[in-house]
């Protein structure tokens, strides 16, 4: 009798070379399979008929199929086939279709689902590019039948090729329930079950692929009903169990308390350039809060773009200097880091402690380089700022105190600060930046055993950006608006997407020769490089990948022609600009030259900066008005926002203009009137999350998130709090008052272990 653990060679209908193309897609067990849920469901027990359907539905049909017809038309093979109702006929049509030609015979009774639209030829309706699948007739076996025919049918995404498609799902997990009836193991106390109304594990298993008769449609196909709640719910509850595991165990570790006093207070006094926000006192109060508990501070602070982030952690880690211990900050990119040490600098210089500050890129000469290891090391710096090269340079330090991330989302970042203390030394608390405005209870989840501080306030005095979205023939007055501009004494950017010429025409991360932090921006992915989010497969319903691939090939996507920094930093400079002082900068420049670049544009000495995204996380010169970002519709939103962000940064107005290219998509579209709309970070957030999925939006493959199985962020925030409560509960609770038997509690401990490390693979080493 096949069990959860059964591998999937031994299952029913899977020999040797199936379990092969199975484990290519990450399913190695019978539990593994029977997880893979169906993406969508079609209502086979009475299906719709084609006379009450209207144009702009999306729906599945079932009908008889009257003719099939493959055209060569100039562009493209086409391919048309005709299904037939009693009197009723519709069409559907597939692009580059001529894999489709000698599949349908007259008299099959196909399936199709697709959204339906008008057509203009005749009456009928039309389906373009639907899927399909052809229906088992007498000549098929009983059980395919009684499959696919006369009740709710799972439809799953492919698990190999045509092969291990939905017809072979069906059957293959079919058996397995079957097999396995009566004894799938439960991993929940059956009280909490009870308690939450949640069917038993089984139960949820067969209805989620068997939907008995009459179960909602609407509710399959959102995958909220009570079998799928519960499945969900598992998936997260085990995920929070382990998150809740995590932050007991940091409390529990030796960290540094620090102490404030008003010597340290005085030496914050001095340099601190202007009063704070009631935010930015509330957020440094809490942190210096769990900066003075003797366990490790793991704290998130979150604030849109220019909320004055740095400020607040560097009298964070005034604290952590004064109490002689040392302060390293880690940014994103060699900019960002350098405009952190230049500023550092400048404000440290008004102090009457002789602070000494080190910069480490990976991009400084060597000579440098072991110059400030050496600092760091011997203790003599005190503020150590830095790129990723600070883990990757195996800097030691002397007296590790805090550590601060800026613009940072990623996860399994954590546990590698141990190696920049010297062994037996306290571990240093840790400060996580981001402005990403992630939804309070995602944030919560997805940083697991961080704090959160929200700093919900802009400093005082600032003016709303102007935001508007032209196409690129209105360039010339856009020149000349920035030349104004320029003339008042401001300053201005204009952002490209690509470095120089096609060669590289892929937007540009600054993130070279620093692996790690690719991607560093949950939600600052490029839209145009955008791939499937990898959460969505559940929701989305793909079209299937023969007909995605027709679409490119249809609709090639715009590759040439972009406008690069290189390029138009020449163009603009001779042409539309001459006279103004240009700068350019991307990510080809070594340290240095960036250095210089930025001094001069934050020293006012260059009026208009051409740059890439380089610019983008963090920048900040008050004094620039104008920021111009052209092919705008290639940028994503949390990117747009970000870019945003440069400008609007000191009392005088500023100004956002997004040029487009000529190819707008519809998202593009969307994307840019929300930009125009709102200002509002955290709203743009939601849009974004709600345009590109939780996954892609978090950017959860590079940062090592888990790859939920059943649950979804974004759909499932309701089930998650549920969840998070539940496994608080559970974890807290004394023997006494503990639900469920002690057996069942000890089968959720052992799933809990098998789950991380298999799935999840989130448990850190000690
Ligand atoms: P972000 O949160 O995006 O990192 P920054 O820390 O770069 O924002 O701050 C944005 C700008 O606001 C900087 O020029 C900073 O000097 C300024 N600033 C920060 N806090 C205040 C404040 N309390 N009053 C006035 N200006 C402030
Ligand atoms: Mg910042």
């Amino acid at each position: 009798m096949p069990g959860l653990e059964t591998q999937v060679v031994y299952v029913r209908g899977v020999g040797p070379q199936v379990a092969k193309m199975l484990a290519a897609k990450g399913i190695t067990t019978a539990e593994d399979l029977l997880y893979h849920l169906p993406f969508r469901y079609e209502d086979r027990q009475n299906p719709r008929s084609l006379d009450e359907l209207k144009p702009g539905e999306t729906a599945s049909v079932i009908a008889e199929v009257r003719g099939a017809l493959l055209m060569r038309t100039r562009k493209m093979p086409l391919f048309e086939l005709t299904l037939g109702q009693g009197r009723f006929a519709m069409k559907c049509l597939w692009f580059h279709g001529n894999y489709l030609e000698g599949k349908f015979h007259a008299g099959q009774t196909v399936a199709v689902y697709g959204k339906l639209e008008p057509s203009r030829s005749t009456a009928n309706l039309k389906m373009i590019q639907p899927q399909f699948e052809i229906l088992p007739d007498a000549s098929d076996d009983a059980e395919t039948r009684l499959l696919e025919v006369g009740r709710i049918t799972p439809v799953y995404e492919s698990l190999g090729g045509s092969r291990l498609a939905s017809r072979w799902q069906r059957k293959v997990i079919f058996n397995l329930l079957d097999g396995m009836r009566g004894s799938v193991p439960e991993c929940l106390p059956a009280a909490m079950q009870k308690r939450l109304g949640l069917p038993d594990r089984e139960t949820a298993l067969r209805e989620v692929h068997y939907p008995p008769e009459g179960t909602s449609m609407a509710q399959l196909q959102a995958w909220a009903t009570p079998s799928h709640r519960r499945l969900i719910f598992e998936e997260l509850f085990f995920l929070e169990l382990g998150l809740e595991l995590k932050r007991r165990k940091m409390r529990e570790r030796v960290g540094i308390a620090f102490t404030t006093s008003d010597k340290v207070r005085e030496a914050i006094r001095e340099v601190l350039p202007f009063h704070p926000t009631a935010a930015q006192k509330r957020t440094l109060g809490e942190i210096v809060a769990d900066m003075r508990q003797p366990s490790p501070m793991r704290r998130l602070l979150q604030g849109d773009v220019g909320s004055g982030k740095t400020i607040v952690a560097l009298q964070a880690m005034l604290v952590a200097m004064e109490n002689g211990y040392q302060a390293a900050l880690m940014a994103p990119t060699e900019i960002l880091a350098t405009q952190h040490y230049l500023a550092a600098k400048k404000l440290l210089e008004r102090s009457s402690r002789n602070y000494r500050i080190v910069l480490l890129t990976g991009s400084l000469d060597e000579d440098r380089k072991r110059a400030s290891r050496g600092l760091i090391n011997r203790g003599d710096a005190h503020l150590v700022i830095g790129t990723h090269a600070l883990i990757e340079e195996k800097v030691e330090f002397d007296r590790l105190g805090l550590v601060v991330v800026d613009e940072q989302h990623r996860f399994g970042v954590m546990q590698r600060f141990r190696l920049m203390k010297k062994p037996n030394q306290a571990e240093p608390d840790v400060l996580v930046m981001t402005a990403t405005p992630i939804p309070r209870t995602l944030a919560l989840s997805l940083y697991g055993d961080l704090d959160v501080s929200i700093l919900d306030e802009l400093p005082p005095g600032r003016t709303p950006i102007l935001t508007q979205s032209r196409t690129g023939e209105h360039a010339e007055k856009v020149w000349d608006f920035v030349r104004k501009q320029v003339g008042l004494g401001r300053q201005a950017y204009i952002v490209y997407p690509v470095i120089e010429g096609s060669k590289d025409d892929q937007p540009e991360l600054d993130f070279s020769h620093d692996e790690q932090i690719v991607g560093v921006g949950a939600g600052f992915g490029a839209a145009a490089t955008a791939k499937a989010p990898p959460m969505s497969r559940a929701r989305k319903g793909k079209t299937g990948e023969l007909f995605s691939k027709a679409a490119q090939e249809a609709n090639p996507a715009a590759k040439s022609g972009l406008k690069s920094a290189v390029e138009m930093h020449e163009k603009l400079r001779t042409g539309p600009l001459s006279g103004l002082r240009l700068g350019l900068l991307h990510g080809r420049l070594n340290a240095d030259e960036k250095e210089v670049i930025m001094r001069r544009f934050q020293r006012g000495e260059i009026d208009v900066l051409v740059a890439t995204t380089v610019i983008e996380v963090g920048v900040d010169v008050p004094n620039a008005t104008v920021m111009v970002v052209e092919h705008a519709e290639r940028f994503g939103l949390a990117q747009l926002h970000q870019l945003r962000g440069r400008v609007g940064r000191g009392a005088a107005k500023s100004y956002c203009i997004l040029m487009t290219g000529e190819r707008v998509s519809e998202q593009g579209e969307e994307r840019l009137k929300a930009m125009v709309r709102t200002q509002d970070g955290f709203e743009l957030a939601e849009l974004d999350l709600q345009m590109r999925g939780p996954g892609e939006f978090f950017g959860t493959r590079q940062a090592g998130l888990p790859d939920f199985r059943v649950a979804n962020l974004l759909r499932d925030r309701e089930v998650l709090e549920l969840a998070k409560r539940e496994a608080a509960r559970f974890a807290n609770a004394s023997a006494a008052e503990a639900e469920g038997t002690e057996a069942e509690r000890a089968r959720v401990w052992s799933r809990l272990k098998d789950a991380w490390q298999r799935k999840y693979g989130l448990v850190e080493a000690g």
